[in-house]
């Protein structure tokens, strides 16, 4: 699987590419694209010391140099990851009067999570996890499936790769779930960590500074206009998902806002806690549990029936992906929270919008999926989980 999902892979790819224009048969070259993601683009800025606009800009220069015809933005489709677990939070806090695994709902976009929910709980655990499909994968639905149509492709003439914080992303990828049969093709057909790509410059004889800037822009680029700018997500280095649910759910529930949301420190800056009261109506409880540690907390709890959140944004990392373990190393003499420090600092300086006024969403939805609640955005944006059982093999016991 390593090699298999690697940069060698890409560079096979664009290579194959090369020689296919040099003999005259362009028609048969693969459709080339990179999405990256915000949290490994915040941590090569931080190395080569730009800002997230020229880093942004520069990535894209580098990939389309080296042949790739379209670099996307991961924050484009998590737009779509955030609206649907925001809905999918509100269905189930309904349906909670009458299904007793419909809360917490537990967030699914870290696959470290998810492999270890699969593998350590089985079944149990799995009813609670959001069926919401991460940013990676519904940025997978909207290129092998929007994107090549619009383009007059099938799935399988693109290739599609994305640039993420962590190795168990290309677990994620090679899931059965997101392989097309009729096509023979992966929604995400290869992902290269941050540290690969910093790899790839290397090897190209570059540092990201000296790359050309490229501008150009689309929807799905991650550029909010064709001046530039780039925009993100409010709620931290994961993604913000309790602090989008919090909101939709206190207006679509209770029909009020809040300004702020409080977090409360509980074990450790790991483990917070939000709690929404408002006069005469039930309190709506979430937290973050970021880390192993914490994440065995919140199962234990669950497994005892003793939760009492409504929602838990659950992250395998501590400080959660932008200090996932494909991210940039430390230099020598540096410490790695004084580096998580500068690379949080590089990601909370985009400005953000709302995911619902991001620029495209509503009229993707809409030219895509035919609207929201539709058949066709429950298969591009949901997905399901299958607990391993622990056998005899599993548990390695000698009979
Ligand atoms: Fe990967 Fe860590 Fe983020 Fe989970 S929290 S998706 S393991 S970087």
């Amino acid at each position: 699987l390593i090699t298999q999902q690697s940069q060698e892979e890409l560079y096979n790819v664009l290579q194959e590419n090369l020689r296919l224009q040099q003999t005259g048969e362009v028609d048969k070259q693969r459709v080339v694209v990179v999405s990256l993601s915000p949290q490994s683009r915040a941590s090569l800025a931080t190395k080569y010391q730009l800002s997230s606009e020229e880093a942004h800009q520069k990535l894209s220069g580098f990939f389309k140099k080296l042949g790739v015809h379209h670099v996307f933005d991961t924050t484009f489709s998590r737009n779509f990851s955030l609206l649907e677990s925001c809905r999918e939070f509100v269905r189930r806090y309904y349906e909670g009067e009458t299904n007793k695994t419909s809360l917490p709902m537990l967030a699914s976009s870290c696959p470290g999570w998810i492999c270890y929910a699969e593998k350590t709980h089985g079944s149990y655990i799995l009813p609670y996890i959001s069926s919401t499909k991460s940013p990676q994968q519904i940025m997978g639905s909207l290129v092998k499936d929007y994107f090549a149509s619009k383009q007059g492709l099938t799935p399988n003439q693109i290739y599609h790769v994305t640039v993420m914080p962590c190795y168990d992303k290309k677990l994620e990828a090679s899931r059965q779930d997101f392989y097309s049969d009729l096509y023979q093709t992966r929604d995400v057909d290869c992902v290269i960590t941050t540290g690969e790509v910093d790899k790839m410059l290397e090897k190209e004889n570059v540092t990201l500074g000296q790359v050309e800037v490229d501008n150009s822009y689309s929807v799905m680029s991650g550029l909010i206009s064709p001046d530039g700018g780039l925009r993100s997500h409010i709620g931290g280095g994961s993604g913000g998902y309790l602090e989008h649910v919090m909101r939709y759910a206190v207006s679509q529930i209770h029909g009020s806002s809040v300004e702020n949301l409080q977090y409360k420190t509980m074990r450790n800056q790991d483990f917070q806690e939000v709690t929404v009261e408002l006069e005469g109506k039930r309190p709506i409880k979430m937290a973050l549990a970021y880390g192993f540690r914490n994440i065995q907390n919140i199962v234990q709890k669950i497994k005892r029936g003793k939760m009492t959140y409504d929602f838990v944004e659950i992250m395998a990392c501590p400080s959660g992906c932008v200090n996932g373990g494909g991210q940039i190393r430390p230099t020598e003499g540096q410490t790695n929270n004084e580096l998580l420090d500068r690379v949080k600092a590089n990601y909370n300086s985009v400005a953000c919008v709302q995911p619902d006024l991001w620029n495209g969403v509503k009229e993707v939805y809409e030219d895509w999926l035919g609207g929201v609640d539709t058949e066709k955005a429950q298969a591009m944006l949901h997905t399901q989980y299958h607990g391993v059982e622990k056998t005899a093999s599993a548990l390695n016991i000698q009979w």
